[in-house]
């Protein structure tokens, strides 16, 4: 017997967390966190406990009650019972937040399959990123404790000292691989981050398509028309598709932010503020391309840095961290000795984390002095925690600012939005002007892919708008959170 049960991406965008079991073989498509629960109850400064493990997002709906998948550490620390393990595997389609964000809470002997590139992202993420809840690829193991050497009490296990690898399993596009007695067929899809992928699953009950998130208007539209191929030769008896422009007509292509970017930055007199969504190297290529054809000199960020060198490991055609259109900007740290010639170097290297001192003393780096004398030059990526710079660059009379991301959908964004245009009134700058083409395939696009492919059966989830695919097709299949579809 196989089953499907849907633990979040259900009416909603976002959240995926998918049970595929078959014949006792257990495996979770995706672990993502929903956007809009995180949102019904937490905000920047309310945020769930770390301390209360996995208590606090349960309560709430984030995290599913499942037996086996939870980490040890965070059971014992809660008090709760150990568990044997009760899953096989994890299939991640991509780097997404609400696709992956809640990996951290999984049992360290879990295998994690991905794409190099998601696992990429991963480790810039571990390495870079802020927040409390990463441990991707490396574990941390938290609140153990050991008995100090030479006798005179305790000391909490920190560090180095705590952490060791996850299982990882990168997946090789088209390249059939095994969990137990299910065969498993990964292929790439286009999307607004690299290495996406979807997944075909070769069960004793049929087979299924688990698109992820998908489209066809980015630099790599053709994989996922190989992936419709593939998928067509097999007979597919479920689709897992997404659906979140299920109600959206065609829009901009990738192509059309290309031209639309390159003329605006031509006609920019002064300095080009930019931002688009940081690992999202499609549009990183597309402002790229922009420099090269301008003449500009793009100016990115030290994780941006961190995720290309990252990138540049695979082998494939990603842009390095040596382009000579490509410049990365130091802002000012801890006490912002960036740009001050009476400090020594060593002092200066000490605002920075480790992971940045490495990029700090090569000859692309920009600090707000640099691009403050020669406005015109640069393509300045600023992003919403950026905006404070402006006030070192001070951007000239006839400086603009491309807005090259999605726009808000719900109130936090709204207000960050607010905030953003307050700062480009302080500035005199000229803009948002929003140019921005989607991750997501549209309704036409997704109706015509399941045409072609003729699933017996069809789940759309990560959608608000299943009336859409209710209006196309009568084999349907209404995924309901928690309750076990039987295959
Ligand atoms: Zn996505």
């Amino acid at each position: 017997m196989s089953s499907l049960t849907f633990f979040g991406g259900v009416n909603e965008i976002g959240g995926n967390k998918i049970l595929f079991e078959d014949k006792g073989t257990k495996i979770m498509l995706d672990f993502g966190m929903s956007f809009s629960l995180s949102g019904k109850y937490f905000s920047e400064f309310l945020q769930p406990r770390k301390c209360n493990c996995l208590e606090d997002f349960i309560t709430v709906g984030l995290l599913p009650k499942i037996k086996g998948i939870y980490r040890e550490d965070y059971l014992k620390h809660a008090g709760w019972p150990k568990e044997e393990k009760g899953l096989d595997a994890v299939l991640i389609s991509h780097a997404h937040a609400d696709h992956s964000a809640f990996i951290h809470h999984l049992r360290k002997d879990i295998p994690i399959y991905a794409s190099p590139e998601t696992l990429a992202i991963f480790n810039t993420l571990e390495t870079t990123g802020s927040g409390g809840f990463k441990d991707f690829c490396n574990f941390t193991c938290s609140f153990e404790y050991k008995s100090k050497k030479d006798g005179s009490g305790y000391t909490k296990i920190i560090g180095d000292a705590a952490k060791s690898p996850r299982i990882i399993k990168p997946v090789d596009f088209n390249k059939k691989f095994r969990i137990d007695s299910v065969e498993i067929t990964p292929y790439e899809v286009d999307h607004s981050v690299p290495g996406s992928t979807a997944y075909i699953i070769h069960a004793s009950q049929g087979t299924i398509l688990y698109t992820g998130d998908y489209r066809f208007h980015g630099y790599r539209s053709e994989a996922t028309e190989k992936m419709i191929d593939a998928a067509c030769e097999y007979e597919i008896d479920y689709i897992i598709t997404e659906g979140t422009r299920a109600n959206e007509e065609k829009g901009n292509t990738e192509s059309d932010v290309f031209s639309r970017v390159s003329e605006f930055v031509e006609d920019t007199k002064k300095l080009s503020v930019i931002n688009f969504p940081s690992r999202d190297i499609a549009r990183l290529k597309t402002f790229h391309k922009v420099a090269q054809e301008t003449g500009k000199k793009l100016v990115l960020d030290l994780k941006q840095a961190y995720l290309l060198d990252q990138l540049s490991l695979l082998g494939k055609d990603y842009p390095t961290t040596d382009d000579p259109n490509l410049y990365f900007f130091a802002e000012k740290k801890n006490w912002g000795l960036i740009g001050r010639d009476d400090y020594p170097i060593e002092l200066i290297l000490q605002d920075y984390d480790k992971w940045e001192r490495k990029y700090l003393q090569k000859g692309n780096i920009l600090n707000f002095r640099d691009i403050k004398i020669s406005q015109n030059d640069y393509m300045f990526y600023c992003n919403y925690f950026l905006l404070n710079e402006l006030i070192d660059i001070k951007p000239e009379k006839g400086s603009k600012y491309i807005r090259s991301v999605c726009e808000p959908f719900d109130e936090e964004m709204e207000l960050d939005e607010k905030r953003v245009k307050n700062w480009l009134n302080l500035f005199g700058l000229d803009g948002p002007h929003q140019i921005h083409a989607s991750g997501h395939a549209s309704g036409p696009e997704i109706f015509e892919s399941i045409d072609k492919i003729k699933p017996k059966k069809i789940i759309p989830i990560h959608t608000e708008s299943i009336q859409c695919f209710e209006k196309q097709y009568s084999n349907l299949i209404h995924a309901e959170t928690a309750k076990k579809i039987i295959i």
